[in-house]
C-alpha cells in the first residue's frame, strides 16, 4: 500500500472506527474495566491485549503508534507527551552512568542542552563533533560510546548527514538515533538506512497545525519496545495524552499532501531569496548551490519546508527584518499551516556560547523560515518588502 493510504487507514481502518464512524473515535478513559480477576491478571501480565491504564497503553495511542511504525517501516513505536519527552526518555533508557554518546554539533536547542548539561549530571558524557568530519568520528569512538545522535536535515543550518555512512563508520555496536522531525517519514526513512531509532517532535509537521505537543520513538527492533515503554515512559510518566494522539492521527492523514505543498513553496522561496541582492547565502537542501544537495537528493525524496538564509549587513538589520514581516509570524516551532520566522542566535539557539555559534555557523545574520500554506506570491511580497530595507 502507498504511504498516503497507510497514513489514512493504518493497518486496518475498521479497527480504529467505533460504530462505523468514518472519523476515528476518541477514547479518553484513564482506566479500563475487567469482568474478572482472571481477565485483569491476563492484561497485567501481557497475556492478553486488553488495556489497563492509559499511562501504559490506550487505543487511540495504539492507532497512532501503529501508523508511525508502518510509515517509518520500523517494528514498534511509543508515543510521548512531547518531542523532548521522547528524546529524553529514549536516551535515559539507552545510557547509564559511565557511558558516552556522540552527538552532531548542531542540534535543536533543548536536545543540545539535555545532552550537554542534564545527562552529564547523571554521569553520561555527550561528545559533540561535526559528524561530517569522518576522522573526528573515528577518533571519538571508543568502548564507552553507546549511542550516536543527530538530526538530518539539522536545525537551523539544514546540513544533511548520511545515515548510511554513519552506520559504516560506527559499526554495529553503537545505536544510531535520528531525529526525523524536519523530514517526516514521507521524505526520508532513517530505519531503512541504518538507524536503530527514529524520534519526532509531533508538535511540528505530524500535527501540522501548531495546536498540540507530542513526540514519538520508532524502534527498528521490537524487543526494545516493552523496556522503553514500561520501565521508562511509564515510570517517567512522559506519555502522550489520548486527545493529542487523536489530533496526530488526524494530522497523519494529510501529512503526505502537506509535505508536498511545504516543499514546493519552500523551493520557490529559496530560489527567490537566492537571487536577492540583500541575501548573502541560502540554506535549502533542494538548491543546487547547497553544499549537501547531492546527498539530500540521494537520502530524501523531497526537501521539506524549512529555509534558512544569511543577510548582508549586521545583526541589527537581521532583527529589523524578522520584526518587519507581516505574514511570517515571529515565533519558534515549525511545520505549521502559518509561516513562521525566527532568529536562531537570539531565540532557539541562545544556549550555545558565542564561540560555538561562530564555529557552527549560527551567525547573527542567520534567519530561519518555516514555510506554511499562505499563497506563495503573498509570502514573497512580504519578504521582498522586508528585504528592501536591507542594503
Ligand atoms: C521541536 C523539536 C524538538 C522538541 O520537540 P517538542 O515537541 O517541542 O518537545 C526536537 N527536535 C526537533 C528537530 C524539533 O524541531
Amino acid at each position: 500500500m502507498g504511504k498516503k493510504t497507510i497514513a489514512i487507514n493504518g493497518k486496518n481502518g475498521e479497527d480504529y472506527s467505533y460504530k462505523k464512524g468514518v472519523a476515528e473515535p476518541l477514547q479518553l478513559s484513564s482506566a479500563f474495566y475487567f469482568n474478572s480477576i482472571e481477565e485483569a491478571e491476563a492484561a497485567f501480565t501481557c497475556q492478553s491485549n486488553d488495556y489497563v491504564y492509559t499511562r501504559g497503553r490506550n487505543p487511540v495511542l495504539d492507532a497512532f503508534e501503529e501508523r508511525m511504525t508502518l510509515l517509518e517501516e520500523g517494528s514498534s513505536s511509543i508515543a510521548f507527551a512531547s518531542g523532548m519527552g521522547a528524546i529524553a526518555t529514549l536516551l535515559f533508557s539507552l545510557l547509564k552512568s559511565g557511558d558516552k554518546m556522540i552527538a552532531h554539533s548542531i542540534l535543536y536547542g533543548s536536545s543540545y542542552e539535555l545532552i550537554k548539561k542534564t545527562l552529564l549530571d547523571y554521569g553520561i558524557e555527550g561528545v559533540f563533533i561535526n559528524l561530517k568530519d569522518e576522522k573526528a568520528v573515528k577518533q571519538a569512538l571508543d568502548e564507552s560510546v553507546k549511542v550516536i545522535y543527530f538530526e538530518t536535515p539539522c536545525n537551523p543550518t539544514l546540513d544533511i548527514i548520511s545515515i548510511e555512512r554513519i552506520r559504516e563508520l560506527v559499526g554495529e555496536n553503537v545505536l544510531i538515533v535520528v531525529d526525523n522531525t524536519f523530514a517526516t517519514p514521507f521524505l526520508q526513512r532513517p530505519l531503512n538506512q541504518g538507524a536503530d531509532f527514529v524520534v519526532h517532535s509531533c508538535t511540528k509537521y505530524i500535527g501540522g497545525h501548531g495546536d498540540a505537543l507530542g513526540g514519538v520513538v520508532v524502534c527498528k527492533d521490537k524487543e526494545q519496545d516493552s523496556r522503553i515503554r514500561f520501565e521508562y515512559m511509564c515510570h517517567f510518566g512522559t506519555v502522550m495524552s489520548p486527545f493529542n494522539g487523536w489530533l496526530f492521527n488526524r494530522g497523519l492523514k494529510t501529512l503526505g499532501l502537506r509535505m508536498e505543498a511545504h516543499s514546493k513553496t519552500a523551493m520557490t522561496i529559496a530560489k527567490f531569496l537566492e537571487q536577492h541582492k540583500a541575501v548573502k547565502k541560502v540554506f535549502y537542501p533542494g538548491l543546487e548551490s547547497f553544499k549537501d544537495y547531492e546527498l539530500a537528493k540521494k537520502q530524501m525524496s523531497n526537501f521539506g519546508g524549512m529555509v534558512s538564509f544569511l543577510i548582508n549587513e549586521n545583526e541589527c538589520q537581521a532583527i529589523q527584518l524578522v520584526e518587519s514581516l507581516d505574514l511570517f509570524k515571529l515565533a519558534v516551532s515549525l511545520g505549521d499551516v502559518e509561516s513562521l520566522v525566527e532568529h536562531p542566535m537570539r531565540m532557539t539557539h541562545r544556549g550555545y556560547s558565542r564561540e560555538e555559534r561562530a564555529l557552527f555557523g549560527i551567525d547573527y545574520s542567520l534567519i530561519r523560515l518555516s514555510i506554511g500554506f499562505e499563497d506563495c506570491e503573498d509570502l514573497i511580497s512580504d519578504l521582498e518588502k522586508g528585504l528592501s530595507k536591507v542594503k
